[in-house]
């Protein structure tokens, strides 16, 4: 009896304190992992059937353990082949990711060292850090210096904060002026917006009006003008995609700002793919508008070269964030109004990892110069890679390419070839390729991150379309 209770007492023990065992296990997980961020030739790898994972991977929960050389072992072996690497130069679908090699690097010491991003007294300097790199975007972006934020998950949870932050600011000011609230809030935005806003909408409870697009699929100022009108006091937000991610177009952000601003409506600007460009100079033009917004997003983890996962959420006022976010609970009393605010109060969320650190050390590391270099390299290769599309007589472009994604087609191919090329593709790890749709039409995208990628890869995928 009496040993039973001291073996389960122990065991904490054995995983906690500093032992032979302890220190060979985290040397063996760090020289995994710098092994996995420092490979010359990183494989593509793909997934596996549920079955055969079952088969090679299963039985390594057990009440004993298995120790770390043979979880390590399964995972390097076994584990991680079975996962697309979103940092391969080949991969082009979706969104890829390509941290740099600073900031996954310190992403292991943001969890080594076990700090809570959530309050200002628990994580003081983290938090300072993270802000300076908010407040180097917002300055980017054009907005006061007052303006301020928090990195959250991703831009599905950016996008959801804003839009919570803007009824609530909505909310506010119709009880101030004694109106009453409308019996469904409306969201206007283009059909070009990113799904993540359908997704608030329905976490919300609201309506989502679509406002017209020309034809290059860009929402302009009057189709914004005429949705309000439409839906007048209804409408407490609307969303401006800065970089759609199906073509990377951006919406005509400054005559929309010009009609958000008259009517006195909210303007989000979801940049969370693309708002990164604005940071190369000659792409400033392009999103004119960002600096009125009253809340922005980009996420790292997408063109800022940063790990999963982190999206910037950036408020004119963030005032506005605390009032609409900030939990409140006895036992949280003690946080609230301390110097500078609670990253937790701003969004959807209370415990957070520092998950803006990996980017402010490779930032710091780094210098602004290089993260420009790295984004124009993937406007440059889009351009250059549509020129050849147009030139091929097999092949034509969709839309021109704004910013790094590239749509195109293949002349007299179905849904079916493109799907047997892509599989093809990744099964002789060359390339991972997916198609896409555009207006019913089945079409391939290449989505450039990658400084890595380059023109020669892009051409090889071209020439395999024969
Ligand atoms: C990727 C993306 C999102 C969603 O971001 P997650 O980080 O995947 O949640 C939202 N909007 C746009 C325009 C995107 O490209």
């Amino acid at each position: 009896m009496m040993s039973t209770m001291s073996d389960t007492s122990a065991l904490p023990d054995r995983m906690h304190a500093i032992t032979d065992e302890t220190r060979t296990t985290v040397d063996d997980v760090l020289q995994y992992a710098r092994r996995r961020a420092l490979y010359e030739d990183i494989p593509l790898d793909k997934p596996m059937r549920p079955s055969d994972l079952a088969r090679l991977a299963s039985g390594s929960i057990t009440a004993a353990g298995i120790g770390d050389r043979r979880a390590i072992a399964l995972f390097e072996n076994v584990l991680a082949p079975a996962c697309i690497s979103t940092d391969h130069p080949g991969y082009l679908a979706f969104i890829p990711s390509a941290p740099t090699k600073a900031s996954l690097a310190f992403d292991v010491v943001v969890s080594a060292s076990a700090i809570y991003g959530g309050s200002w007294i628990e994580g003081a300097g983290a938090v300072y850090a993270e802000n300076e790199v908010l407040a180097w975007l917002a300055g980017e972006f054009g907005m006061p210096d007052t303006a301020g934020g928090v990195f959250v998950q991703g831009g599905t949870i950016g996008n959801l904060s804003a839009l919570v932050t803007a009824r609530d600011a909505a909310r506010r000011r119709n009880r101030e002026a004694g109106v009453a609230d409308p019996a469904r809030w409306v969201v206007v935005c283009s059909a070009e917006a990113h799904s993540s806003i359908a997704s608030a909408a329905a976490v919300m409870d609201i309506e989502i009006v679509a406002a017209a697009v020309d034809g290059d699929g860009r929402m302009h100022g009057d189709a914004v003008a005429a949705a309000l009108d439409a839906h007048g006091g209804a409408v407490f937000a609307v969303v401006a995609t800065g970089g759609t991610t199906n073509f990377g177009i951006v919406d005509d952000i400054a005559s929309i700002a010009a009609v958000t601003a008259a009517r006195d409506v909210w303007l989000h600007v979801d940049g969370a793919y693309g708002l990164a460009a604005m940071l190369v100079p000659e792409m400033r033009d392009a999103f004119a508008g960002v600096a009125s917004a009253d809340s922005v997003i980009v996420d790292p983890h997408k063109w800022l070269f940063a790990p999963f996962d982190a999206c910037a959420l950036i408020y004119r006022d963030p005032a506005l964030a605390l009032a609409a976010h900030t939990q409140k609970a006895e036992y949280l009393d003690t946080l609230t109004g301390k110097p500078d605010w609670n990253p937790s109060d701003l969004a959807v969320q209370l415990t957070r990892r520092a998950r803006g650190l990996p980017l402010w050390f490779s930032l710091a590391t780094h210098g602004t110069d290089a993260y420009r270099a790295g984004i124009r390299h993937g406007i440059d290769l889009a351009r250059r890679i549509a020129d050849d599309i147009a030139a091929r007589p097999e092949l034509s472009l969709v839309r021109e390419p704004q910013l790094s994604v590239v749509v195109f087609r293949r002349e007299g191919w179905t849904l079916a070839d493109y799907e047997a090329w892509s599989d093809r593709l990744l099964d002789e790890q060359r390339a991972f390729v997916v198609p896409s749709s555009h207006a019913g039409e089945p079409v391939l995208r290449f989505a450039i991150i990658s400084p890595l990628t380059t023109y020669e890869l892009l051409v090889d995928i071209l020439d395999s379309l024969d």
